[in-house]
């Protein structure tokens, strides 16, 4: 059984928010929204809990999961070391989507690590996360709150779609602001890296420290869900269809369309929501029209290729 709590987004109501870290406490799962999508939650130095989290979401073991800390001092114990690039990255971006990676300290189980021998960490801004990891006194392993290989979850009701029954308790604080994931920047090897690119944008980070884009380069292959053309090459078959559209234009009838806007961040933060209506609209192809040209849109194409 998943119990469900609806919690103000804004001003967690304190005894949801205990509730739910005696959960974390006795080794549950926890479901809870950030400011980018909601995680799915386990105390973070517990073996144990970790690895119920590869379960519920049927995830590979050698994926890592991400420490979700309320501060660079929490966020330290996690790491072999804390160096000068990482405060100075954590002062600039944290609370916020930057997950720093650095070699780890003994606490951090094996699962957290993915089996390896770095560690992930983020300060998350959402104030229902905060309160949630202060209340643990604990840094919080959460990797988003969807099945493997699914759509990430940005409202309640997506965790339930891929976890209902599979984990403890949901904190339902309605839709996350956000919409992309954090940016994965390695500081673990002799020189800054990219590892995934996402709400915080490499230039931003290049401004703070030298830093190589090592993100794997996402498919160009168009021919999975969601698929990315220019509108004139949409092509619309007789299976139920999706668009997700840039400005506001006539498609065949039946086609069940979503206009998302040309300002980057409004439509980071409506894609995966806009994905999931498409997806329980039954649409079996989602046609997705060319994104604008410039660096605002590299992560939400990147994103939306994977
Ligand atoms: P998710 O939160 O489901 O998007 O997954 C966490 C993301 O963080 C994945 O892309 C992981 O590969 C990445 N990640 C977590 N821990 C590490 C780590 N120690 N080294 C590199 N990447 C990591
Ligand atoms: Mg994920």
């Amino acid at each position: 059984m998943t119990t469900v709590l609806k919690i103000d987004p804004k001003h967690p109501q304190q005894e949801l928010i205990l509730q739910a870290a005696e959960v974390l406490r006795g080794g549950g799962l926890v479901a809870f929204p950030t400011e980018t999508v909601y995680g799915l939650g386990a105390i973070a130095t517990d073996a144990k809990a970790t690895a119920r989290i590869f379960e519920a979401k049927e995830r590979p073991a050698t994926s890592p999961l991400i420490v979700h800390v309320a501060s660079i001092a929490q966020a330290a114990r996690f790491a072999a070391r804390w160096p000068d690039e990482a405060r100075a990255l954590a002062d600039a971006f944290w609370p916020g989507p930057l997950s720093i990676v650095l070699g780890k300290s003994p606490i951090v189980p094996a699962a957290v690590s993915g089996g390896g021998e770095t560690v992930a960490m983020r300060a998350p801004a959402h104030p229902v996360a905060v309160a949630l990891i202060e209340a643990l006194g604990e840094g919080i392993a959460a990797p988003s709150a969807n099945r493997s290989s699914r759509l990430p979850p940005v409202r309640a009701e997506h965790v339930l779609k891929g976890l209902d029954g599979r984990i403890d308790l949901v904190l339902d604080a309605g839709a996350c602001p956000g919409g992309l994931e954090s940016t994965v920047l390695d500081l673990s090897g002799a020189k800054p890296r990219v590892l995934r690119r996402g709400a915080i944008s490499l230039a931003r980070i290049a401004s703070l420290v030298e830093v190589e884009d090592a993100s794997r380069p996402a498919s160009e292959d168009s021919s999975g869900w969601i698929r990315m053309a220019p509108v004139g090459e949409f092509e619309f078959t007789e299976v139920r269809s999706g668009a997700i559209l840039v400005r506001e234009r006539a498609l065949a009838e039946g086609v069940a369309v979503r206009v998302l806007g040309e300002d980057a961040r409004a439509y980071a933060s409506r894609m995966y929501d806009a994905l999931h209506e498409l997806e329980d609209a039954g649409c079996e192809v989602v046609w997705i029209e060319q994104l604008p040209a410039g660096s605002d849109w590299d992560a939400i194409r990147d994103r939306l290729r994977r």
